[in-house]
């Protein structure tokens, strides 16, 4: 279907699988790579280029108008170490092919229909996809991942609502409020660690709901119709560029902490530690996980807890380690951080090797969500009771929400790959460290959901 003849791509293939293979052995494992100071380690240009003869740094950043970086984030030291060794004339053709499998197996989705069953079985070997979605449902899929912030202000200041956006401000307030409340009866931080804990806090940027306007990169960009010679790949590839190029302007600059991470049309919600910012979209803000004529307890049970975990990622394993302005620095006293270093590894032991159907959790590879979802669980259950709210009603709606569908394939490569725990995991173990969650629902020694108090982790 590429027009490359059998025996050619035969080789191809061959020599893809084989340089894929070695390159497993040099890249460090998800959970290596979730640490991280282990994916820090910047450099200057000439010292990277005096680790490898094969790459010229310097050259490839001039040809891509990148010359004014000074400096470069090596995320993986090893595979920089081995790369010569890696790609080098001798195995020229392997490269070849792993960029032509690659380029195909990436542009496939863009063409045809008959292409892109083609790709299926790969997707059905890494996620379980056994059938294409329909035309229709691609191309939705398609136009909100290209204009996801133009479609998310309309989204968003059409069924959210300025009114709506105000509560939801006035819920991650109080949230926030609570927090810091939280951290104030702490019995195992110190003062001074405390002190910065809650500047922390207080230097958080809130982006709740949709943006005040629309990223400049979208003026760049014009669809080029079928009519006029264009096609979805074209277009596909054409914003893609524009996108870089718009990215790659940044470097040198001051950072713009207003930028947004997620578009108001993602059911999602994120912490960015290098700008100490939480971003709540309004796709979100909607049943099970927010309504203003909701139970104010589910509500607490679904956007509360995603408010709280965002909020403790700021003091998560790698959130512990940024400052409020996103910059990597100490705040902590030694005793301090020796305390939540074992708090850490607690959680680690909690999780590593619960089962969900046949996969098994990696305590290590999903702390840093897992502190998340402690942290956050905790507080939202703190403002429920604050407030008198049923913790029946908190919990049924966590479970609610995180209630999934998914194939074994997709949670063998979440297994491996993702800093997530399963969902199920999310829902019980966290349920089961609640002091509130036994209350709620009578749990007692003896039954399934029971976990002796000394098991129980609380970071924080
Ligand atoms: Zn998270």
């Amino acid at each position: 279907m590429s027009g490359i003849k059998q025996d050619e791509a035969e080789q191809y293939a061959t020599g893809a699988v084989k340089l894929d293979q070695r390159l497993a052995q040099v890249y460090q494992s998800a959970e290596y790579n979730s640490e991280i100071e282990n994916i820090y380690h910047p450099m200057s240009v000439t010292e990277f280029e005096s680790q490898s003869k094969n790459i010229h740094l310097a050259a490839l950043l001039k040809e891509t108008g990148l010359e004014v970086a000074k400096k470069v984030n090596v995320t993986e030291p090893g595979y920089l170490d081995k790369f010569d060794e890696l790609f080098n004339e001798e195995h020229f053709s392997e490269l070849k092919g792993w960029l032509i499998g690659y380029f195909i197996n990436q542009a496939a989705q863009y063409l045809s229909r008959e292409f892109r069953e083609a790709i299926l079985p790969l997707r059905k070997a890494m996620y379980g996809i056994d059938s294409l979605v329909t035309d229709e449902r691609f191309a939705y899929d398609e136009t909100v991942r290209l204009f996801g912030d133009v479609i998310g202000q309309y989204y968003g200041e059409k069924y959210l609502g300025a009114e709506a956006k105000a509560d939801a401000t006035k819920i991650v307030k109080n949230m926030i409020a609570v927090y810091q409340d939280h951290l104030k009866k702490n019995t195992w931080l110190s003062d001074t660690t405390k002190k910065k804990a809650l500047k922390k806090l207080d230097t958080l940027v809130l982006k709740i709901g949709y943006p005040e306007h629309v990223q400049g990169f979208y003026d760049k960009f014009k669809v080029t119709p079928a009519l006029e010679g264009g096609s979805l790949y074209s277009n596909v590839k054409e914003n893609s560029q524009i996108k870089l190029k718009d990215n790659f302007v940044n470097i040198n600059r001051p950072i713009d902490r207003t930028l947004w991470e997620m578009s108001a049309i993602e059911a999602n919600a994120c912490y960015e530690p290098l700008s100490n910012d939480i971003t709540f979209p309004a796709l979100l803000l909607q049943k099970p996980f927010y309504d203003l004529q909701q139970d104010r307890a589910a509500n607490y049970g679904g956007f509360g807890t995603v408010v709280g975990h965002e909020i403790s990622h700021a003091f998560d394993n790698n959130g512990a380690q940024f400052d409020e302005l996103g910059n990597m620095k100490n705040w902590w006293t030694d005793e301090d951080y020796a305390e939540f270093n074992k708090r850490v590894k607690a959680e680690i032991k909690l999780f590593d090797g619960v089962e969900v159907g046949t996969s098994k959790i990696n305590g290590k590879l999903t702390v840093s969500e897992n502190i998340g979802d402690q942290g956050g669980l905790t507080v939202a259950v703190a403002a429920n009771k604050q407030e008198g709210g049923d913790a029946k009603a908190l919990f049924e709606n966590y479970a609610r929400f995180w209630g999934t569908n998914a194939k074994p394939e997709l949670w063998e490569l979440a297994a491996a790959l993702d800093v997530h725990a399963f969902p199920q995991a999310r829902v019980n173990v966290q349920a089961q460290c609640q002091e509130e969650f036994y209350q709620a629902f009578n749990v007692k020694e003896g039954d399934g959901m029971w976990l002796d108090p000394d098991k129980r982790v609380q970071v924080w």
